[in-house]
């Protein structure tokens, strides 16, 4: 199970606009769970998440609608 682990941990944790790879952390004061692109030039975001999962999950979704538009 360990590479599988890895492989797990690892989708959804890029960028949709860049693909750099973005830190998701909790935010104290709602208590939900947001991610943020490190690039100053796309600075990408997404806040209100119930779960570090869920933010995974949107991660993930708004990457394949960012595809779909540039298509
Ligand atoms: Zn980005």
């Amino acid at each position: 199970m360990g590479r599988k682990y890895v492989r797990d941990l690892r989708w959804g944790w890029q960028c949709p606009r860049c693909e750099t790879d973005v830190p998701v952390s909790r935010d104290p004061s709602t208590e939900t769970f947001r991610w943020e692109c490190p690039t100053e030039s796309c600075l990408s975001v997404g806040f209100g998440f119930s779960s570090r999962r869920k933010a995974r999950i949107a991660l993930r979704e708004y990457h394949e609608r960012y595809q779909e538009i540039y298509r």
